[in-house]
């Protein structure tokens, strides 16, 4: 092999990455949506990326929205962030016992979620849900749980669930590998459907240890769960004993600091779930996840407690000094304030830029994290997110990433600004979409 085609600079070129990486590389990514599957075309191969911006290998440049789904919430290569980390590696990698960063980002966590009294760090928002699953079930001693079609918790194998038909009924593996046997005990319901919500509890309601929830909903775009339906979740949930579980991997430290909990907990008078999920925006970019809830149900785990679990990399002291340095900077006075108003002006830009064209499109978002939809409504759940226009959405997506705007590569997926998107930056975006959209 020549020395040019090892290179990464500029001399390289997406489609041969791609061809290289699918030798040895199931489809040629490590996590399929990567693949640019739902959008076809070649995935651009990332050289590298600094604030707002990725630089593929053929050296062209990004304006980038997916923030590796959600961690980059500073931009890339901020200087504390990498400082701590750069820091943290002299000191490091990895000890395998207890360090004074994981309990300083654990305070940091709790400092800014109430209804967390002590969490438990893990390495990926998969292990933290599968976890609180296991918790959920072992505080409370029962079987079944209820999630919600179109929310996604990680690929643990009972919540790789799809819904059966006519809904309200137990699921069918959505994987492969996934015995029947393995899922009997998940029900799946509708997003925002408060009548199978009674339903489901009046006939299930003593065996439930739990109802995980995406409480704004990002993978399946933007979602958001309606207060009814969340006031209903939460009275039913108590009133049966079983656990609210928020996913708040990807919402957590990026819908406002104190999560999409704090948002309900605005419009819903005393509302707290009862065990939360973090991720991505808490690693900074870094491999870390974390769970918790009550000292009470927390203390259930082991060593303390009978529920098993455990992980040779958790609180990983590289990933802990970068999760630390990124929630030091976003915890700053006025920062997602800030951040929010950017990104209203870029869904607000995106929505004149459509109904100038003529085109239906709406969206919404809450902090840092926005969606969109060639709909004229925004979707209150799964099957109306698929019946908005994929096709559009597909040509829109390349015509944003020839114009150098790399938006999430499937309509189901949210979008996300960090701080280092500045108003230019947003200003191109825009002017990219209303030339996209013409097209
Ligand atoms: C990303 C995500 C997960 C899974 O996290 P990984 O780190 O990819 O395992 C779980 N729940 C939600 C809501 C997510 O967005």
């Amino acid at each position: 092999m020549s020395i040019e085609s090892r290179s990464t600079g500029k001399s390289g070129s997406n489609a041969a990455s791609f061809e290289r990486a699918q030798r040895v590389i199931p489809g040629g990514v490590n996590s399929p949506v990567r693949a640019f599957r739902a959008v076809g075309g070649t995935p651009r191969f990332i050289a590298r990326a600094q604030g707002a911006y990725m630089w593929d290998v053929e050296g062209q440049r990004y304006i980038d929205y997916i923030g590796s789904w959600g961690p980059m919430i500073l931009g890339h290569g901020h200087p504390a962030v990498l400082e701590a980390v750069q820091k943290a590696a002299t000191q490091g990698f990895s000890f395998g016992a207890p360090t004074d960063a994981e309990v300083e980002l654990a305070e940091a966590i709790i400092a800014q979620v109430p209804s967390v009294q002590q969490v438990r760090l893990v390495s990926s928002g998969t292990e933290a849900a599968m976890s609180a699953l296991r918790l959920a079930r072992g505080a409370t001693g029962r079987a079944r749980i209820i999630k919600f079609e179109g929310c996604y918790h990680g690929h643990a194998d009972a919540l790789l669930v799809k819904a059966g038909s006519g809904l309200a009924t137990f699921g069918f593996p959505t994987s492969a590998g996934v015995p029947p046997e393995v899922v009997q005990h998940t029900l799946v319901l509708e997003y925002n459907n408060v009548a199978q919500l009674e339903e489901a509890f009046a006939t299930h309601g003593p065996q439930i240890a739990c109802a995980m929830i995406e409480p704004i909903a990002g993978n399946m775009n933007f979602v958001r769960a309606s207060v009814p339906f969340m006031t209903r979740l939460r009275e039913l949930c108590t009133q049966h004993g079983a656990m609210l579980v928020f996913d708040e991997v990807m919402t957590g430290f990026r819908v406002a600091l104190g999560g999409a909990q704090s948002v309900y907990a605005k419009l819903i008078p005393g509302f707290v779930p009862d065990m939360s999920v973090f991720g991505k925006v808490i690693g900074g970019g870094m491999p870390l996840a974390a769970f918790g809830g009550s000292r009470d149900v927390m203390g259930q785990l082991a060593p303390l407690g009978p529920v098993y679990q455990a992980g040779t990399l958790s609180g990983n002291p590289v990933a802990t000094a970068c999760g630390l340095a990124t929630l030091r900077e976003i915890s700053r006075p006025g920062f997602f304030d800030a951040l929010a108003a950017r990104t209203r002006s870029l869904t607000e830009g995106l929505a004149a830029a459509g109904s100038d064209a003529g085109v239906p499109l709406t969206t919404d978002s809450e902090g840092g994290m926005f969606g969109f939809f060639f709909a004229d409504h925004l979707p209150q759940n799964y099957p109306a997110v698929l019946a908005t226009d994929k096709e559009r959405f597909n040509r829109f997506f390349h015509a944003m990433l020839d114009r150098g705007v790399y938006l999430a590569p499937a309509l189901y997926e949210a979008g996300f600004v960090s701080a280092a998107h500045t108003a230019d930056d947003i200003a191109a975006t825009v002017e990219a979409a209303r030339s996209a959209l013409r097209s």
